[in-house]
């Protein structure tokens, strides 16, 4: 559509009907001509008849009386009469009388008449011969013709302009209004009413019936929309519910519900610059349940599972506050963060979790017994130049030395330093 010119409904209409104006010309003028042609003919043939009935008894007496002034006479008025371009009489006696265009006469139609001898006399006293001027004829006939035609031609061109008007009014105008507003209809602007420059009349037209319709399917587009709009909410909600509980997923342990790895290479590059950036103290705490491996090899792995279980939850009991996090680093490695927390605080915090673990921590193991254990721990404040590598590795370093120190301990020990 867009490629194509537009090509108005009225133009279309106008065109038709100018076609038909033409031809009515045509057909109106054809049959007043023919209609003219009969009068014409009709009053040519009275006229002859006029001739004979007034003409010829004065023509008969004053050719008896032999008075050319009065033949003459006659014969001028003959050609006041526009029809009679020439007249030629000829007597008995054998004298000519002529009057009129002498050019005419070759080729014209001529009327002859025969001149009766004046009343109670015998035979005929000459020959009338009229010299007939069709070109007036013709021309009267052509004048009317142009006449109608040229009433016709008033008339359809006022009729033309009329119904142009009208069309250009009551239909072409709406019509471009409803496509202006259609083509520019958006998305996010549907709400926009239509509100064509109709007169009160032409609303209970067959374009206020499309009106109606349109704003019927703007309505029923609207509530499609604004149906489509709650849904696409109810399913985006759904859809960040579930997104939230997968990113849960996604960062916690399974076993012991802590935070894993994942999370920890997430978060702790940013811990590490906000204590950098806000010159905070920050420290991580490394710990490791001693001899585990004899707990899974002596109990089984279920009972292994148990204590992670209850070793994740001891430590979390312990924790200060939401900003301190636990993560299960590797088998039964444990990673504490501690945000605004320098080396002594932190290894107090270290000192009170492997208290927890020595004293509350204990498995009911399958006969009765309770399973209890120790942790030791590795302790490290960061340093300016610190990554996160060199940080766990610190803590990693003190808690290998906690290790070989006997377990079941923290270090470093500040009063031994
Ligand atoms: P140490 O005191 O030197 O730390 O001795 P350890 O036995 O704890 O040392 P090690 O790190 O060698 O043992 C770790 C064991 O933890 C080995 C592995 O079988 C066990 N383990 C790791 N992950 C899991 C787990 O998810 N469940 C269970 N039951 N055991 C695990
Ligand atoms: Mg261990
Ligand atoms: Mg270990």
């Amino acid at each position: 559509m867009s490629d194509r010119v537009l090509e108005p409904i009225s133009s279309s209409l106008l065109r038709r009907l100018f076609k038909w104006l033409i031809l009515c010309i045509l057909v109106f003028s054809s049959l007043q001509a023919w209609l003219n042609y009969r009068t014409i003919e009709r009053s040519f043939n009275m006229m002859v008849s006029d001739v004979a009935a007034t003409h010829l008894p004065l023509l008969s007496v004053a050719i008896w009386d032999i008075e050319p002034q009065a033949i003459q006479k006659q014969i001028n008025l003959l050609l006041d009469n526009s029809h009679i371009a020439y007249v030629i009489i000829q007597t008995s006696t054998g004298q000519q009388f002529v009057g009129g265009d002498a050019e005419k006469i070759f080729n014209a139609e001529r009327i002859v008449r025969n001149i009766p001898a004046p009343a109670e006399q015998n035979g005929n006293v000459g020959v009338l011969e009229l010299v007939i001027d069709k070109t007036v004829l013709r021309q009267e006939l052509f004048r009317s013709c142009m006449l109608v035609a040229v009433e016709v031609s008033v008339l359809g061109i006022f009729i033309l302009i009329t119904v142009s008007a009208i069309l250009r009014r009551d239909l072409e105008k709406p019509m471009h209004q409803l496509a202006d507003f259609v083509q520019n209809l958006q998305a996010d602007q549907l709400s926009s009413q239509l509100e064509p420059d109709l007169e009160p009349r032409h609303r209970y037209t067959e374009i206020g019936l499309v009106l109606d319709g349109f704003r019927t399917m703007q309505n029923s587009i609207q509530k499609h929309i604004h149906h489509q709009d709650e849904l696409v909410h109810e399913r985006t909600l759904q859809l960040e519910k579930a997104m939230g509980a997968l990113k849960v997923l996604s960062v916690t342990d399974g076993l012991t519900s802590c935070y894993n790895r994942l999370l920890f290479n997430e978060r702790m590059p940013g811990e590490i610059q906000r204590a950098a950036r806000y010159q905070r103290a920050l420290s991580v705490l490394f710990c490791d349940i001693d001899f585990f491996k004899s707990v899974n090899d002596q109990y089984g792995h279920s009972v292994g599972d148990a204590v992670l279980i209850a070793f994740a939850h001891t430590l979390k009991q312990a924790l200060r506050s939401e900003v301190d996090w636990l993560v299960r680093y590797g088998g039964e490695e444990f990673l504490v963060i501690l945000p605004e927390t320098d080396l002594p605080a932190a290894l107090e915090v270290a000192e009170r979790m492997r208290l927890a673990v020595q004293n509350e921590l204990s498995v009911l193991l399958e006969d009765g017994k309770l399973l209890r254990i120790t942790a030791s721990f590795g302790v490290a404040q960061k340093q300016d130049k610190d990554s996160v590598e060199s940080l766990v590795q610190r803590a990693d370093q003190w808690l290998y030395f906690s290790k070989t120190n006997g377990r079941n301990q923290v270090q470093p020990r500040l009063d031994e330093n």
